[in-house]
């Protein structure tokens, strides 16, 4: 049951103390005002978390969808108590206006966002960039996703637009309405991996999860069950397999990170990066072995990621690329670049679906 879930070995090496005191794995299916559904061995439960897990919350936030727990489990009544969380792979953060407050997780070990964009919508950089940001941000894979081919001509010219700010990421053209494409989404998530979507509203989103995960998660998901005690409870799931083994995760929360502003640009998703900046010697360092650099330092020891940094600055410059093309002329050559660039895409498209 868990396996069909991602549970995997290194999990169960993390698990191993939780295991001896006999308490039993579980991943967070729905969170839903304080009570949770779990899949489990024993199959799905109601769970709560135990006093201990609660007051721990105040600072270290509550358990997410997608966590993985540690359970006691009442098999008679398919409840069960979460004792602890697992630490996190990966995690969707949602940061209060008021930074002091506890950051909020709202989806966690999230292997792969897709970044939703669609065809009709005007190509907005800054939009895709800050998706992108929040994607790397979490520590998943972003993988850009192009919708509603259907209703373009040429799909591959505004694909080839949207690679130019998708530093190295993939980008797909999908149309849920034709079927076309659905293939290569759900390649991009291995057995046991859980994507998301993320992306404005009315891009596609919510066709895309249907249209992937098949119609039983809508028959599911207003279906109200009674628990053992007849009270009723929402019984639909925010995290779904997929055909594959992989898995899709579908919360309101993720909805709501669509709507924090695109201008807010990269300092706010980098803003650990930006941070360290401050700390350099010089106001004006360029991070490129100036002496007392903060950012170097942080990399050579390993408290700033690598690649991370180079995501960071590739975005950055690409965003003020961008920016600069205010005029006519300069978007002429733009275009031109661009037919230029789509003629590369093509022939580098299979190698670059791997990198
Ligand atoms: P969300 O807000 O991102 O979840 O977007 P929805 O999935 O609700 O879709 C918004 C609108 O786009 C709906 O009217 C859909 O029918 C339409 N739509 C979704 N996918 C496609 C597609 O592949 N082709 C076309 N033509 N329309 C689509
Ligand atoms: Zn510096």
């Amino acid at each position: 049951m868990i396996e069909q879930y991602g549970w995997s070995d290194p999990l169960g090496q993390a698990f191993a103390p939780y295991a001896r005191a006999g308490q039993t794995p579980g991943r967070i299916l729905v969170q839903q005002r304080g009570a949770y559904l779990v899949a489990s061995d024993d199959g799905e439960l109601r769970a709560k978390p135990s006093g201990r897990l609660l007051h721990q919350a105040r600072e270290a936030g509550h358990p997410a969808v997608g966590d993985w727990v540690a359970l006691t489990v009442n098999r008679a009544e398919a409840t069960a108590t979460i004792h602890a969380v697992l630490p996190r792979r990966t995690a969707f953060v949602r940061r209060a206006a008021d930074s002091l407050q506890t950051p909020q997780v709202v989806a966690a070990n999230i292997d792969v966002a897709f970044v939703v964009t669609s065809m009709n919508a005007d190509l907005n950089p800054r939009r895709i960039e800050r998706y992108l940001a929040a994607a790397w941000q979490s520590g998943a894979r972003p993988v850009v996703v192009l919708t509603k081919a259907d209703l373009c001509a040429e799909p591959e010219v505004q694909a080839a637009q949207i690679a130019a700010v998708a530093a190295g990421c993939p980008v797909l053209v999908v149309s849920a309405r034709q079927g076309l494409g659905m293939d290569l989404l759900l390649a991009q998530v291995g057995p046991g991996e859980t994507c998301v979507l993320i992306g404005s509203s009315g891009v596609g989103k919510s066709t895309l999860v249907n249209a992937l995960s098949g119609a039983e998660r809508m028959a599911t998901q207003e279906i109200r069950e009674a628990d053992a005690r007849g009270r009723h409870t929402t019984s639909h799931r925010e995290l779904v397999p997929l055909p594959g083994g992989g898995l899709i995760l579908d919360t309101p929360g993720m909805r709501e990170l669509g709507l924090i502003d695109a201008d807010d640009g990269l300092g706010v998703v980098f803003d650990d990066i930006e941070r360290l900046a401050e700390d350099c010697r010089f106001n004006d360092c360029g991070h490129g072995g100036e002496p007392g650099c903060a950012v170097r330092g942080a990399l050579e020891s390993g408290d700033l990621d690598a690649g991370r940094w180079e995501h960071f600055q590739k975005l950055g410059r690409e965003v003020a690329a961008v920016d600069r093309k205010e005029d006519r002329a300069a978007k002429d050559a733009e275009r031109r670049r661009l037919i230029a660039l789509q003629k590369t895409h093509r022939s580098s498209k299979k190698v670059r679906r791997d990198d």
